[in-house]
């Protein structure tokens, strides 16, 4: 990359051999947000989430849902200065518990999600990333250390769909995945199924016992529908009988926490104890109607639930 030339995430320029970010500081989306919307199910259920993104990715997803932001450079968005101490005030104003650093991916605003994540920290506010974890360990471990929960996307468990879908590879995915679980903060994986690209049950049978094998098998885990957007508008929604099915594969595979996303759909909804069947939080859309998680553990068997309640 020679001198004034960016990086593919658009928003890392170098200046005079040094690499410097466009974007810290200048959020282009800031929302409040039911933490459930991320979607985290087992992180202060109920609560509002101050949620923001700078412009940039650095993964060009062809089905993208936030395409608008993630590929665009910088200079072409609007965006307003909000400093981390800023952040911090407004989530405090705003009643918000803690802040999620989502829509594009915080790996591309690295110092801004870590230095507003350090200050929040200090003052008694949480930190979640929304990302697709591809990023080098030691900088990923460096953010994890500032951080209390995260939803990571894993948008596949081959190679190949990586490649072809995502301009990425899995491999660093992975390692952030198992990364993030020994950190210890609280994890839970999305993945989104795309027809006929990895909606195949075999691939989704993979996926599980790769969860359950390398993060455990109490790592929630959110089916999400696709929808056809930004460069894949040839593909139709993903068919609810498709998530209904690795709702199936998911608990044949020893899943304990399986959700569904991004449909209207009773099934996988609520947080159901894999103990006594007892149901613990009940949840309509993003709403939370009902939590009976007391102390971290089901009021019924006393059996741990991974997540933090309170
Ligand atoms: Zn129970």
């Amino acid at each position: 990359m020679g001198q004034g030339e960016r990086g593919s995430c658009r928003v890392r320029v170098n200046l005079d051999g040094k690499l410097v970010s466009l974007v810290y500081g200048f959020p282009c989306a800031m929302h409040i947000d039911p933490v459930e919307k991320k979607p985290l199910y087992h992180f202060l259920p109920g609560t509002s989430i101050l949620s923001l993104a700078t412009a940039g990715c650095n993964l060009h997803c062809l089905n993208c849902q936030n395409w608008e932001i993630s590929q665009l450079d910088p200079e072409d968005g609007t965006a307003s200065q909000v400093p981390p101490q800023t952040l911090l005030d407004l989530a405090k104003k705003h009643g918000c518990p803690s802040i999620a650093y989502t829509y594009t991916d915080p790996v591309i605003y690295y110092e801004y999600a870590l230095e507003s994540s350090r200050i929040a920290k200090e003052n008694g506010i949480k930190n979640v990333l929304v990302t697709a974890g591809y990023i080098n360990i030691k900088p990923w471990k460096r953010l994890l250390e500032v951080t209390d929960a995260a939803n990571i996307d894993l948008k596949g468990i081959t190679n190949e769909f990586y490649e072809k879908v995502c301009s990425a590879t899995l491999r660093p995915v992975l390692d952030s995945l198992v990364a993030a679980r020994e950190a210890g903060i609280v994890l839970e994986v999305t993945h989104l199924i795309i027809p006929t690209l990895n909606d195949n049950p075999r691939d989704t049978a993979r996926l599980c016992r790769w969860i359950r094998e390398n993060l455990g098998p109490d790592t929630p885990v959110h089916f999400s529908r696709f929808h056809p957007r930004y460069k894949m508008r040839n593909l139709p929604p993903t068919p609810s009988a498709t998530l209904d099915r690795a709702y199936e594969i998911a608990h044949e595979a020893g899943l304990e926490y399986v959700y569904i996303g991004n449909i209207l759909t009773r099934k996988g909804q609520d947080t159901i104890c894999p103990g006594c069947s007892q149901m613990l939080v009940s949840r309509s859309g993003f709403k939370v109607r009902e939590t009976l998680v007391s102390e971290g553990k089901c009021p019924k068997c006393g059996k741990e639930i991974p997540g933090l309640w309170k």
